[in-house]
């Protein structure tokens, strides 16, 4: 099977591609730039040459479109036009080059998030909660996934992903960082949740949506077990034996981040039912088996 990634350059992309090598499967990488020792090592195309030679991906079975202006940045006005912008962009430049193919991939797997679903402390979230608009991440998340609707691919899985944890990337090396200053602690009121994903789980999830012809629409990429802040503080703090007695105030978190504090402040409990469903086997389902997993493969390195 051969299999088109966008963002193979990135966090997740980079583990996936890695996956997908491991598993056999042929991988071609679609980047703003191309040079011969770009990570992950596979044959890339960019998006220029892709525009020009749309058969480029004439023999490709699946696309799995992760490319995206980082959002772990000050969210300015221009940063702001940059997250959604390159997100419509890519969308679009899709649509332009899969309409042009005669035999069109199987399925699009494209990256969504979480954050489409609203922020609660009391509400669990799954694929049949309704989109819920309140902050600017929310509605770039809506407008991805309408651009995404437009790409002409009979199956397409709009993935919901939570916070990935993992070593090499992400959000999780920052978040664990204050516990191995030993100044670790919850943030806010710690009582807002996250919905998170060991990155082993992401991408083997990935695979599963390819592979699995019912499952299609959006699907929630995150562990059944999502956990509170103080939750998952608690947890670092006891795997790297560090303390968890440093409340971080939100107002500094404000004060810092500015609006990005957000998605240290507040969230919600998504649950990944249509994964459950269908059958797919977390390999760590808990907070405890994911941070213990993360601690692990750091010491080995
Ligand atoms: P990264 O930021 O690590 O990688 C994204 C990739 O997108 C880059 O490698 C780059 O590839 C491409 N890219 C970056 N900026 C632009 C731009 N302005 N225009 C076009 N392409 C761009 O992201 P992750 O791997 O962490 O995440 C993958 C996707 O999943 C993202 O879209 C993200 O929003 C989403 N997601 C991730 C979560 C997480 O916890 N990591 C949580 C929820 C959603 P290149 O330079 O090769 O073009």
């Amino acid at each position: 099977m051969k299999i088109a990634v966008t963002g193979a350059t990135g966090f997740i992309g980079k583990e996936l591609t890695q996956f997908f090598l491991e598993k056999g499967y042929e991988v071609v990488g679609i980047s703003r730039t191309s040079n011969s020792t770009q990570q992950p090592a596979v044959p890339f195309i960019t998006w220029e040459k892709l525009e020009s030679q749309p058969t480029l991906l004439e023999n490709v079975d699946a696309i799995v479109n992760l490319a995206g202006e980082s959002i772990d940045q000050r969210w300015t006005k221009t940063a702001k036009e940059r997250i959604l912008g390159s997100r419509l962009t890519v969308a679009e430049r899709l649509k332009h080059v899969v309409s042009q193919l005669g035999q069109k991939p199987k399925v699009l797997v494209n990256a969504s998030g979480i954050s489409i679903y609203g922020i609660s402390e009391t509400e669990t979230f799954d694929e049949n909660s309704p989109a819920c608009i309140t902050d600017f991440l929310a509605s770039v998340v809506e407008k991805w996934e309408e651009a995404v609707d437009q790409i002409p691919i009979d199956r397409t899985v709009k993935l919901r992903i939570g916070v990935v944890l993992g070593n090499r990337g992400g959000a999780y090396p920052k978040m664990i960082l204050p516990y191995k200053w030993g100044v670790g602690g919850r943030v806010g009121s710690g009582r807002q949740w996250l919905s998170w994903i060991h990155i082993e789980d992401m991408v083997r999830l990935i695979e599963f949506c390819i592979n699995n012809e019912n499952i299609e629409g959006p699907v929630n990429a995150t562990a059944p077990n999502p956990v509170t802040n103080d939750q998952f503080g608690r947890t670092v703090a006891q795997i790297l034996k560090r303390p968890h007695w440093f409340p971080v105030p939100a107002a500094l978190m404000k004060l810092i981040f500015g609006e990005l504090s957000v998605l240290l402040l507040e969230g919600q409990r998504v649950i990944p039912k249509k994964l459950l469903d269908h059958g797919f086997q977390f390999y760590y389902p808990t907070i405890l088996d994911a941070v213990k997993d993360l601690y692990r493969c750091e010491r080995e390195n």
